[in-house]
């Protein structure tokens, strides 16, 4: 048989094997065991600690509380930390304060009710949560402060640009005569160069509006949304000799329709602009990677090289240089990239030169995340 000063010492030593901090309490608060770790962590010595009651290692006002707490939970049985555990201040002896995480469990020892306390100092982690807790309020700061930038710019830019294409259209109008054809040309050119400044600028102003505006949040039916770009885009697909195809069943989701339907119409026409095959083939699906659905467009187009991968999303960046009538303006991926982000989701890209390319997003929401 071993007596209880054995047993104690024996608890003792395997008490400091553990990592964590931990303190051994009577059930009136008074401290009866403390390990190697508890003693780094609150900067006592054993031996300043013993029999004393647990308050000392709390800072106001749960020392106060901690009383009438062990009291409430002795003749109740109700629990607030006991069993449960949770996030803590405590108290070092330097008197620094600094949050713990804290698992409370009851034991009986030597017939006696005791509780056992095991501590991890999480300062460290707390620091780097707010860390990152402030980078991502800055960068959010700094999102709107450009969508807002944007739209204070383009917004003021509209009015003098409006006023140019007018006055370059009255000057084609009224006088157009009176040009030989070197003078009609320079007039159709600056005409066609304000129209264009003028796409540029509602471009500029849609993707503040992006950023600035709340999203519609629906049920969606993303097949739905596909058949209704094909129907719209018809006689494109015809002309291009396009086939879109939904190669696996897409799952229902909770996002703004009308936006994600931009971001499909996006990469769909992109998927045939930027395809040189006869037959153009487009596959848009859908696969869990076992954290999340990822949704895809994929072609048989003319591919991207990795090096423009992230060039691509910035906005009116352009790869290929055809003939101004049919130059887009190199916004499509951005507005994607934008509506994407707003839904919590990513966007990014495989591709090979002359084979294909295949965009990739996954799109978050409360609400999809709770039927994943
Ligand atoms: P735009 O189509 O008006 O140029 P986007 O922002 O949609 O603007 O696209 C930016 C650039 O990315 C395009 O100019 C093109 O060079 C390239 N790109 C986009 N989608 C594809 C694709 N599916 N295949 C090959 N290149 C693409």
């Amino acid at each position: 048989m071993q007596t209880s000063i054995e047993n104690q010492k024996q608890l003792q030593i395997i008490m400091n094997t553990v990592l964590d901090g931990l303190i051994i309490i009577d059930s009136r608060g008074k401290i009866m065991s403390f390990n190697h770790s508890a003693e780094g962590i609150f900067g006592y010595k054993k031996s300043e600690v013993i029999g004393k009651n647990v308050k000392m290692l709390m800072p106001d006002p749960y020392k106060e509380e901690h009383d009438s707490y062990l009291h409430n939970f002795l003749s109740t049985g109700e629990k607030k930390v006991i069993g449960i555990g949770r996030e803590v201040k405590a108290q070092r002896k330097d008197g620094s304060v600094f949050p713990m995480e804290l698992g409370i469990n009851e034991m009986s020892f030597d017939g006696q009710r005791m509780f056992v306390g095991t501590i991890r100092d999480i300062s460290e982690r707390k620091e780097a949560e707010i860390l990152i807790e402030q980078s991502i309020y800055d960068l959010k700061r700094s999102n709107q402060d450009l969508d807002e930038f944007a739209y204070i710019a383009s917004h003021d830019l509209k009015e003098p640009i409006r006023g140019l294409t007018n006055n370059a259209s009255f000057l084609k109008e009224d006088y157009e005569d009176q040009l030989d054809s070197y003078g009609k040309e320079r007039l159709e050119r600056m005409i066609f160069l304000c129209n264009r400044m003028e796409n540029l600028v509602d471009s500029l102003l849609y993707f503040s509006r992006l950023g600035r505006q709340d999203l519609a949040i629906q049920e969606t039916n993303l097949t739905d949304l596909i058949e209704d770009i094909k129907l719209m885009s018809s006689d494109f697909l015809e002309e291009s000799n396009a086939k879109i195809n939904i190669i696996n069943q897409l799952p229902a989701l909770v996002c703004d329709s009308l936006r994600i339907k931009e971001v499909l119409r996006n990469l769909i026409i992109n998927a045939i602009k930027y395809n040189d095959k006869d037959q153009k083939i487009i596959e848009i699906g859908c696969h869990h990677d076992g954290v999340e659905s990822v949704f895809f467009v994929k072609d048989n187009g003319i591919g991207i090289e990795e090096e423009f991968y992230n060039d691509i999303f910035r906005i009116f960046k352009r790869l290929n240089q055809e003939d101004d009538k049919s130059r887009g303006t190199g916004v499509g991926l951005t507005f994607v990239k934008k509506i994407i982000e707003r839904h919590n989701g990513r966007v990014w890209l495989e591709s090979e030169p002359h084979k294909g390319t295949t965009f990739y997003f996954t799109i978050h929401s409360a609400a999809n995340e709770e039927a994943a």
